[in-house]
């Protein structure tokens, strides 16, 4: 049986029908928002319609149910989503209206970068560990834990989530109303921004200033764009640093567009893990890329109906 693979980011909606090994059969995406007299239900009318488009592009074959990684924060396991960066939907029934439009289908909805985390697992960089942590370096930190194999949800289906691990008590604000989280300091608009302050690209337009435009510079040696990956590198290695203590996981997986500055960022995050993961267990996790490409937001979807109750075990 086939899946109907859903991913909701502010930027993109896509969807995929996704066969039992994690093959994405096919795909198509439209965006998010048209502007912000798009409201929730054209944005789940753009949805609906997406998915009968690419249903229909297969031949409509039969689904084995539906599996959703969306934007948090949500209701879990409910699936009433209200996407940080999609402000059309707010508490949206988001599962509700998808068993509507497929009966009789199990459909389940969890969060984007546990999704991720989820689809490494299964498919990509932590298919040979039992115990993993995957982690979306992006315009946020998420992350996803899987411990004996099995996806942690966590009372309300945030477990995993270690972009909140505060690692500097006096640091800069975070979205998520704290301070000093890895997420405040490693997202790619907080590295830019930070960069910005000391003078990188301040003639520029913000659009010509990002994490991608960062990373380029660094590589070129600018040495503000350099110390700004440096930075994010020690915040997410302190970070991991803690979560490896606290989880004892032997993987964990950096993902997301941030991460595709490669050794900018792995060098510098590397080496601060080995400076604060002394023990035994916390020095024997390895640290690596994320390797399923754009599609994985869609495998991990999938994976939430086609592994079994390995990563679902809510109802
Ligand atoms: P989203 O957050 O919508 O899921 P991405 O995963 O592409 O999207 O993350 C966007 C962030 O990643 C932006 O801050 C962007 O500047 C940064 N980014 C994208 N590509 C690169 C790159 N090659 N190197 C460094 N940063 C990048
Ligand atoms: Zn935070």
């Amino acid at each position: 049986g086939v899946v109907l693979a859903i991913d909701i980011g502010g930027t993109k909606l896509a969807v995929g029908v996704v066969d039992a090994n994690g093959h994405v059969l096919s795909s198509d995406r439209a965006p998010s928002s048209l502007g912000p007299e798009d409201d929730g239900e054209a944005v789940w009318e753009r949805l609906h319609k997406l998915c009968e488009t690419v249903l229909a592009g297969v031949g409509r074959p039969p689904l084995v149910g539906v599996g959703v990684g969306c934007g948090g924060p949500m209701l879990w396991p409910a699936g009433e989503v209200s996407p940080l960066n999609l402000q059309a939907w707010r508490g949206f029934p988001l599962r509700k209206r998808l068993r509507t439009a497929y009966p009789g289908l199990p459909v389940r909805v969890h969060n984007d970068a546990v999704a991720l985390a989820v689809a490494e697992h299964w498919r990509g960089a932590g298919q040979d560990v039992d115990d993993m942590l995957g982690m979306v370096v992006s315009t946020g930190v998420g992350g996803g834990l899987v411990l004996g194999g099995r996806l942690v949800d966590g009372a309300s289906g945030n477990a995993g989530h270690v972009g909140h691990i505060v690692v500097d008590p006096d640091g800069p604000p975070c979205p998520c109303g704290g301070r000093g989280c890895v997420e405040a300091i490693a997202r790619g608009p907080g590295l830019a921004a930070w960069a910005r302050e000391l003078g990188w690209r301040a003639d520029r337009s913000e659009a010509e200033a990002t994490a991608k435009e960062l990373a380029d510079d660094a590589r070129a040696g600018d040495k503000i764009a350099l110390s700004a990956f440096e930075r994010a590198g020690w915040a997410l290695g302190v970070g991991i640093a803690s979560a490896v203590a606290l989880c004892d996981v032997r993987r964990v997986v950096v993902g997301g567009g941030v991460s595709q500055a490669g050794p900018l960022l792995f060098e510098p995050l590397e080496r601060t893990l080995r400076e604060y993961a002394k023990m035994a267990y916390t020095k024997a996790a390895q640290v690596g890329p994320a390797t399923l490409n754009q599609d994985a937001g869609l495998v991990g979807a999938a994976a939430l109906i086609l592994a079994g109750d390995r990563y679902w075990s809510a109802d």
